[in-house]
């Protein structure tokens, strides 16, 4: 009985991996014609100055609009996109249409109040060998100015690729690309190892956004994470600021910027040019 049990057992688990299985299949190759099906759309979120309210920038953010599924968000298709290798080319692709869309917003609205376009690079397109090119490529293209564009590089990524990731850095900075370290506190790393390399912005991760309203001790941890921040010449934007608590205790920290629910949740292009110019009331 037992035998005949752990053999169902053993058939179950196999259907199961191979149900997943065959479903990964297809959305891999739903994915490998997402492209050329425009079925990628960029979302974007206001990044707000702490100071006075106003909307200094974007955060471009993947969607994807899947035709029998609907609208896919990037946790779930992002990690199957890097094991899958696609994320160089839908990175990329995120890439140009982020800078392609600010430079039209910067033209039609003459404007220098939209400073930034913050757009996210993932680990494997940060080892690329060709990143510098790339990038230089999708800037000449779409005519965006280079002090226009913030890259969210995670702690992981520069970690991962030790002395060369601090090389390709350099020569961001040096293109006049500003870099951020985004989802800080998460991965291993530290402020004073991260001091040595080129980045003026750190994105404290949502998690510890989140800690604020339970009012304790977990609150000395964002406070020495922004104290720290600054004391090594570094600007701090809060992700997922969903209080007007979490914003005030911000505030009084001297958080350069927010960004989260509380101000706006990330927008369609349509939703986002309205906002060029606008100021919260804070
Ligand atoms: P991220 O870069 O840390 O982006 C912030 C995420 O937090 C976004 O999720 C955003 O919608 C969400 N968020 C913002 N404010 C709030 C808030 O107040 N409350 C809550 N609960 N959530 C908030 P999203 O758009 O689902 O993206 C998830 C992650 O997928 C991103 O995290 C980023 O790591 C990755 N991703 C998105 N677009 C791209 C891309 O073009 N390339 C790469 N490599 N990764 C991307
Ligand atoms: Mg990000
Ligand atoms: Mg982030
Ligand atoms: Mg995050």
């Amino acid at each position: 009985r037992a035998k005949a049990l752990g053999k169902a057992r053993y058939e179950l688990f196999n259907q199961e991996m191979y149900t997943n299985a065959l479903a990964r299949l297809q959305l891999e190759n739903d994915l490998r014609r997402a492209i050329e099906r425009h079925e990628f759309q960029l979302y974007y979120q206001p990044i707000v100055s702490l100071t006075n309210g106003r909307l200094i920038g974007f955060e471009a953010l993947l969607r994807w609009q899947h035709p029998e599924r609907g609208l896919i968000s990037p946790t779930d298709f992002i990690p199957l996109v890097e094991e899958s290798g696609m994320i160089v080319e839908v990175g990329y692709w995120a890439l140009h249409e982020a800078c392609r869309q600010m430079q039209s917003w910067q033209v039609r609205h003459r404007t220098n109040s939209l400073e930034k376009i913050s757009v996210n690079l993932s680990v494997k397109q940060f080892s690329q060998p060709d990143l510098i090119e790339q990038i230089g490529e999708i800037l000449h293209s779409t005519g965006l100015d280079a002090g226009s564009l913030m890259l969210e590089i995670t702690e992981s990524a520069i970690m991962e690729n030790g002395d060369e990731a601090n090389a390709e850095l350099l020569k961001l900075r040096k293109m006049g690309i500003e870099l951020s370290i985004d989802d800080f506190g998460t991965g291993y790393s530290s402020l004073s190892r991260l001091h040595s390399f080129p980045i003026s912005v750190l994105k404290i991760d949502r998690s510890f956004v989140s800690l604020i309203d339970a009012n304790g001790k977990n609150l000395e941890i964002i406070e020495t994470i922004i104290t720290l921040a600054h004391k090594l010449g570094m600007d701090v934007t809060a992700e997922g600021v969903e209080t007007k608590e979490q914003l005030a205790f911000l505030r009084n920290l001297n958080c350069e910027c927010g960004q989260g629910y509380f101000f706006s949740r990330p927008l369609d292009n349509t939703a986002a040019v309205a906002l060029i110019g606008y100021c919260w009331r804070i």
